[in-house]
């Protein structure tokens, strides 16, 4: 195992950190405990300061990442954790099984995924990704591999999922999969003229389609107009009937990256407000329900390798907050209204509907809505105005997501954590000298 200075960076370029020691071991023997802090680092998809260490290690799970049981029967996977969501997919797809939980990219580890209890577009259907985990193995602070599940040492358990890698090292994990018949997705748009078209049909129950997705036009104030995407894995008959003898087949699923001439400072307010009136009608005229390879409908950003480079070297923030439903578009109005009123544009907004949280203390999801904005830092002022989002969210009984989180504050982030002492209490007892410690945990104050 080897260990060398490095300067780490999040995905989304803020915040730019001094060099940490990093280690990439090859397997999870290779871990010795010592006093060191240490942090684990999956494939560095969360944006903000979550898989930063700049006072202590980073450790890189990307080569633990071997497949090590498969249940083609029971659809029962257990792998290293720091295998990625597109390497399972590979695997599993073709044998008619599907993760139970996807994020908007497949370049992330199962790993990371866990750690911040991630949540796809089905969330009233079959909530966060925690809640789909047979066990998991962790390394802990004293170097003990210790065996958790909700059944054994279950607040261990629930402290690890959502917990951000502080609880210890994630290094096997098991996980119960979801039934496909087909590769592909039955989509359907419905386009709507504002926010409160939107957010009342997302919050609508809906059981034809089990993923929904609002992209929503934030430049076009006051209106925002957007467009729902349902869908739902399409069965077998619902193929063309060319189709349906090799029902696993997707074409290769390509991606390129942007010219460096190109991704400095590409996007500006004009270029997006174009590109968004273009979006919403090419959007909103497909308006009839239509079969995509699955890889199109979840993963639309992954076809550009690079393109968080597009903000330019500032980079940009990620503010992703939960609302309860009864203020979902009160506050989601107001966000976007104090966004508007002092200039800091969001070049991508994104609404899912959430359903009930469960029992990790520091998950994110709450029964209500979240919205995910994207949001150029063109200058400090910025962190003034998205302090101003913080209270909205608060007094609107929500929270902001830690994995997109750069810029929270500890009393902030406690009134919008309520469990944080509960979860608190099971750090102390497993980690007493907080040595699973990261940038955010320092910066939030996590674990003292
Ligand atoms: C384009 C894009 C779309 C996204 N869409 C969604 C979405 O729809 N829903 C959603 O919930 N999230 C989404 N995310 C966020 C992303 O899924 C999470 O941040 C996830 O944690 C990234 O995994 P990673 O391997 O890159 O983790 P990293 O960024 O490397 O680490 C994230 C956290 O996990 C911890 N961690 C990593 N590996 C381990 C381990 N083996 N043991 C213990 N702790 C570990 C780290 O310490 C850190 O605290 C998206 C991210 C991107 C880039």
């Amino acid at each position: 195992m080897s260990w060398r200075k490095k300067c780490e960076v999040s995905f989304n370029g803020y915040p730019i950190e001094p060099p940490a020691s990093v280690s990439r071991p090859e397997n999870y023997a290779e871990l010795k405990t010592n006093e060191k802090i240490s942090i684990a680092r999956g494939s560095g998809g969360s944006y903000g300061d979550a898989a930063l260490n700049t006072q202590g290690e980073v450790i890189l799970t990307n080569r633990l990442d071997r497949f090590l049981e498969f249940d083609l029967h029971k659809g029962i996977l257990s792998v290293e954790s720091g295998i990625s969501l597109a390497k399972i997919l590979e695997l599993i797809v073709k044998q008619g099984w599907f993760l139970p939980v996807i994020p908007g990219t497949a370049e992330v580890s199962l790993g990371g995924c866990i750690a911040t209890d991630i949540h796809g577009k089905n969330h009233c259907f079959a909530g966060s990704l925690g809640q789909h985990v047979i066990s998991l193995q962790l390394i802990t602070a004293d170097g003990k591999k210790i065996n958790c599940s909700p059944e054994i040492i279950p607040d261990l358990f629930w402290a690890t999922i959502g917990g951000m890698g502080l609880t210890g090292i994630i290094s096997v994990v098991t996980l119960q999969l979801k039934r496909i018949e087909t590769a592909y997705m039955k989509v359907q748009h419905l386009a709507k003229k504002n926010l409160k078209q939107i957010v009342e049909s997302l919050i609508k129950e809906n059981n034809e389609f089990e993923y929904s997705v609002a992209w929503l036009d934030a430049l076009n104030m006051p209106l925002s107009h957007g467009v729902i995407m349902k869908a739902k894995h399409a069965d077998l008959l619902e193929l063309p009937t060319s189709q349906q003898k090799q029902p696993f087949f997707v074409p290769k699923y390509f991606s390129f990256k942007f010219p460096n001439l190109f991704s400095c400072c590409f996007l500006n307010s004009k270029i997006v407000k174009f590109f968004n009136k273009i979006y919403y009608y090419y959007l909103a005229k497909k308006n009839q329900v239509y079969l995509q390879p699955y890889q199109n409908y979840f993963f639309p950003l992954d076809r550009i390798r690079n393109w968080p480079r597009l903000y330019g070297k500032k980079g940009f923030i990620q503010y992703q907050c939960a609302i309860p439903t009864k203020f979902s578009y009160s506050a989601i109005k107001e966000i976007l209204e104090t966004l508007h009123k002092y200039k800091h544009p969001s070049f991508l907004a994104v609404l899912k509907r959430f359903g009930q949280e469960n029992l990790a203390p520091l998950s994110f999801p709450l029964s209500g809505v979240t919205l995910a904005l994207d949001i150029p830092i063109s200058n400090e002022k910025l962190f003034k105005c998205l302090d101003i989002l913080d209270e909205i969210v608060i007094q609107a009984g929500g929270k902001v997501y830690l994995a997109k989180d750069a810029r929270l504050k500890p009393k902030t982030f406690r009134e919008m954590y309520k469990r944080y002492p509960e979860w608190l209490t099971i750090k102390q007892h497993w980690d007493p000298k907080n040595r699973f410690s990261s940038s955010l945990s320092r910066r939030l104050k996590l674990g003292l």
